[in-house]
């Protein structure tokens, strides 16, 4: 089922099948931050992630009616997905100031903000992913007015989904990235991945970090912090 390997980017890999509109996501233990300049390995990384957005994305579709690439899931590490393209987007959504936010506002993390945060930045690692507004996207076809519109009505409906699911799981929803694309239909959906690597998950009474960050700042037990986080959602009603 499995056939030529079409991408490999830092923490997935990606092949063909013997259908032209699937392909196959192979997630990697392979970590990177700061655009590529640290890497390393968290052990379990692939296999969390995997099971973690597969179960996040299929709840989205049923209870929020939101799209998403998901088709099935194959393996602990490997999902078949509709093969899309993708816009060229990072659409992030914040809830809490942290990470980039807290340093170009001057605001300490933790801060809430009065109502949701949505940047979108342009894919492209040369160029460190810039932030951009709906101007740059239009004048630059990235996506047309519809689409965008549609991105961002699904990027707020998608936290507020997963900030209460994360919420009753003793979680709060800090911050996250998403990743939209059109399929051969000409459908726009939620694709990428909904994992520690994408989000930030702070303990709701504790405050602790259960995400990348682990890795991105050296806090120690990144690979228990990914492991807490999968297991408190698979606890999930
Ligand atoms: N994020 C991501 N990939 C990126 C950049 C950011 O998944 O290339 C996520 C990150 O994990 C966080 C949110 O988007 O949950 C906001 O990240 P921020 O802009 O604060 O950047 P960072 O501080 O991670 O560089």
């Amino acid at each position: 089922m499995k056939k030529e390997q079409l991408y490999e980017g830092k923490a997935k890999k990606v092949f063909a099948t013997d259908r032209a509109n699937e392909c196959i996501v192979s997630y990697k233990d392979d970590a990177t931050a700061f655009n590529g300049l640290k890497k390393g390995t968290i052990r379990g990384k692939g296999e969390i992630n995997n099971r973690m957005t597969n179960y996040l994305m299929q709840h989205l579709e049923k209870e929020a009616g939101i799209p998403t690439h998901l088709i099935s899931e194959l393996s602990p590490t490997d999902t078949l997905v509709k093969r899309v393209k993708i816009v060229p987007l990072e659409v992030i959504v914040r809830n809490v100031i942290a990470g980039s936010l807290s340093k170009r506002l001057g605001a300490p993390e933790g801060t809430e903000l009065k109502c949701p945060v949505l940047e979108f930045c342009y894919k492209d690692d040369e160029l460190g992913d810039p932030m951009v507004n709906d101007y740059h996207i239009l004048a630059m076809g990235w996506t047309d007015e519809a689409t965008l519109s549609k991105i961002k009505d699904y990027a707020f409906r998608t936290n507020e989904y997963l900030k209460k699911f994360f919420s009753e799981i003793g979680i709060d929803l800090i911050d996250f990235k998403l990743e939209f694309g059109i399929t051969a239909d000409g459908v726009l959906v939620l694709a990428d991945e909904i994992s520690p690597d994408t989000c930030r998950f702070w303990d709701s009474k504790t405050k602790e970090k259960l995400d990348k960050d682990r890795f991105r700042r050296d806090l120690g037990d990144v690979e228990g912090a990914y492991q807490e986080m999968i297991r408190r959602v698979f606890t999930h009603e």
